[in-house]
């Protein structure tokens, strides 16, 4: 890792962000827009799921639509215009004060300090946990398909899953491959019936239950040909031959380093005060995909973190004792750093 400023030794920082998908870099566009200098942790793959994603069409402001790592770039550059500094490794430990005041960040050995928290670790695409799934990663098992449909233009496919996910993502892909089957593990789907009712109504969709996957397999190459699957209720074992696979089975939120610290919900997701961004702990906000299991968007996430960085302003403002000041660039004549892995 290399230093571009002091944050090396442990100075208490105003506000720390944790996460760089829309929801961190918006929190930090408007905690530097409020002189408040913060720092985020972006770690190595910053830019979140969005990284992952190749045209983004529904954020407003972008007519012909940009590619999610473009947008991300763009996010990052416009926070980091108004003073924001970067540390692109990932936090290890978080330890929250409990009563407010100081609550520490690790990476690795390095301690950082800070008065106020944002936490903007987001989700991950839930997994399924079976052989083949890892092995073949992006060699036929993807979990995007909005990201990689064009790849399977006239190609046997099918999502995996049975919620309004995995609809929405059969409904795209079935517009690129020949086929695709969605595998769900029960009868019933958990999709809203509007969803259900398009899917159905796609000639070259079908819908397959109550099957699990128990293996994905490779042919005599290293990409995926086809899925074992197996029957939920008779153990019946059937092959399913397959240029593409996507995983639709829900997300995870990243909240495993605030587990036994902050109140989760039973999906493990941050449980915030009413509409406000605030943690059961004083100076500890969180914003986008670690709270929110039903919006789940680019937008929505990046709302989440301009309010997640209103309220950290406000809890820094009301908090402040008479001795206490800004560490802010201004008052302290620092150049912002920009700390690069
Ligand atoms: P959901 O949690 O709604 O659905 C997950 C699906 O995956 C369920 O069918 C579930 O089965 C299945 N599943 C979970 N774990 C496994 C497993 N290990 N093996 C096999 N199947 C598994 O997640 P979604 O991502 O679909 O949706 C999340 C939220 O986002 C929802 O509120 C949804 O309404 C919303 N959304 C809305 C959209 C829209 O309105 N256009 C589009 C996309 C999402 P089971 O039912 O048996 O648990």
């Amino acid at each position: 890792m290399t230093f571009g400023g002091d944050v090396s030794e442990v100075q208490t920082e105003n506000v720390i962000i944790v996460g760089s998908g829309p929801a961190g870099y918006t929190a930090a566009l408007y905690a530097s827009r409020a002189d408040l200098s913060p720092l985020v942790i972006e770690g190595f793959l910053w830019g979140g799921l969005l990284q992952q994603t190749t045209d983004v069409e529904n954020y407003p402001g972008y007519p012909e639509g940009i590619s999610g790592p473009e947008m991300m770039q763009q996010l990052r550059d416009q926070a980091e215009r108004f003073g924001t500094r970067f540390i692109t490794d990932e936090a290890t430990r978080i330890e929250l004060s409990r009563d407010g005041g100081e609550h520490r960040v690790w990476i690795g050995e390095q301690e950082l300090r800070a008065r106020a928290v944002v936490l903007a670790m987001g989700a991950e695409h839930r997994k399924l946990g079976v052989p083949g799934e890892e092995e073949l990663a992006s060699r036929g098992v993807s979990y995007c398909a909005t990201c990689d449909a064009a790849f399977f233009r006239e190609r046997q496919t099918a999502i995996v899953g049975g919620g309004d996910s995995a609809m929405e993502e059969a409904i795209f892909l079935s517009k690129f491959a020949s086929k695709v089957t969605v595998v769900n593990r029960r009868d019933e789907f958990r999709a809203s019936q509007i969803m259900l009712d398009r899917a159905r109504a796609i000639e070259n969709l079908e819908l397959l239950t109550p099957y699990v996957v128990s293996s994905f397999e490779p042919g005599a190459g290293p990409a995926l040909t086809h899925a074992v699957l197996r029957h939920s209720d008779t153990g019946e074992e059937r092959r399913l031959d397959l240029d593409g696979v996507f995983i639709a089975v829900g997300h995870e939120p990243n909240s495993a380093l605030v587990e036994g610290q902050l109140e989760l919900d039973d999906e493990l997701y941050v449980v915030t005060e009413g509409k406000s961004t605030r943690t059961g702990v004083p100076g500890v906000f969180a914003a986008g995909d670690l709270v929110d299991h039903t919006y789940r968007q680019a937008v929505t996430a990046a709302g989440s973190g301009c309010q997640a960085a209103l309220d950290a302003e406000w809890y820094l403002r009301d908090s402040m004792s008479p001795e206490a000041h800004w560490l802010s660039e201004r008052e302290t004549g620092e150049t912002p750093a920009t700390v690069t892995a």
